[in-house]
């Protein structure tokens, strides 16, 4: 029998694993829970027999892979795919996926909730200032970032976007400004959301002189990922720049350092929560089980991101 396997480090809610199993048996399959799992090794004897699995954060890597003798495909419920080996899954033959926009509300959420600390300097009890009529700069107008765009819109927000690959008439047709460059977003916009994703550009692509060219006040918000970030640009821009916070869903690693020495202009939540809702949880691994029967059923490759 065709076995689909949800191996989470962090668990999906009850209600997620009921939605995926109804999928999953619904189409005939055998469905397997490997959760909280505390040693690789598990992960390994897991996977021996599976067709599928649905992984969150994950590792997936050439040795998961090659213990994986009847993978087919493995689909990550969320949106960041970094955990997973591209390569050595195309070399092994299996179909790579995501769930795009899945949990993109939640995250953009997050995005809200956090400026509203930052621009009211953390809920100390001194006076703030407003996001209405602010100038936001949207880095990259993806799933999250259009998102961050509509909410943005309601705060009555001033909202400019660039995005490498999403063309300008897409980004004016919401009624947000389209800029030129990552460059100009920076150096229009005081408050700057990044929404772009992990990649060999992008790393380490949030430096001094980006920041630095920044409005007065300026506040850079990363639910992205922590590795866009250059640290040693970031910790330049927090002791140059009294004017600048820094908040963010993902821990750098210098985050005890600035977080000691900046406490009312850096913060970092406690654990990456951005997708953390019910709504988010429960849609992502309910995607992953439906992409997974119209894989195995109709070979629908449609979010495959190892092409
Ligand atoms: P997405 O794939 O829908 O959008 C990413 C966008 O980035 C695309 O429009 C793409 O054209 C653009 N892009 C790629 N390279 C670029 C570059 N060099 N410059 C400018 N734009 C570029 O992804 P998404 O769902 O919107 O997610 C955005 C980011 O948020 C990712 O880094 C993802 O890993 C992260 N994320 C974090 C959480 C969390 O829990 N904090 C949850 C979901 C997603």
């Amino acid at each position: 029998m065709t076995k689909v396997l949800v191996a989470t480090d962090k668990p999906f809610a009850a209600i997620a694993v009921k939605g995926i199993r109804e999928v999953v048996e619904g189409a005939g399959y055998e469905l397997a829970l490997l959760e909280k799992y505390t040693d690789k090794s598990q992960l390994l004897d897991a996977v021996k027999d599976a067709n599928a699995v649905i992984i969150r954060s994950d590792i997936i890597d050439a040795p998961v892979l090659d213990a994986a003798k009847e993978l087919k495909i493995v689909v990550r419920a969320g949106a960041g795919y970094d955990n997973v080996d591209l390569a050595a899954a195309t070399a092994h033959n299996v179909c790579v996926m995501n769930t795009p926009g899945q949990n993109s509300n939640a995250v953009a959420e997050l995005v809200f909730g956090m400026l509203v600390y930052a621009v009211r300097n953390f809920y100390n009890g001194t006076s703030g200032t407003e996001l209405m009529g602010k100038k936001l700069g949207i880095l990259a107008y993806g799933n999250v970032g259009r998102n961050v765009a509509r909410i943005a819109k309601g705060f009555g927000m001033d909202v400019y976007a660039y995005d490498a690959f999403c063309p300008a008439d897409v980004i004016e047709k919401d009624g947000v400004k389209a800029v030129a460059s990552t460059a100009d977003l920076f150096k229009t916009c005081q408050i700057v959301s990044l929404h772009i994703p992990a990649t060999a550009e992008t790393k380490g692509s949030i430096n001094f002189e980006l920041m630095s060219s920044m409005p007065k006040g300026a506040i850079v918000v990363n639910t992205a990922r922590k590795e866009v970030i250059d640290e040693a640009g970031l910790a330049k821009m927090m002791e140059e720049r009294p004017d600048f916070k820094y908040i963010t869903d993902i821990k750098p690693a210098i985050d005890a350092d600035l977080t000691a020495k900046y406490p009312d202009r850096y913060f970092g939540t406690p654990k990456k929560m951005g997708a953390q809702t019910a709504e988010a949880n429960i849609n992502a691994g309910i995607a992953a089980a439906k992409q997974i029967v119209d894989f195995l059923q109709n070979g629908n490759e449609k979010f495959r991101v190892n092409k």
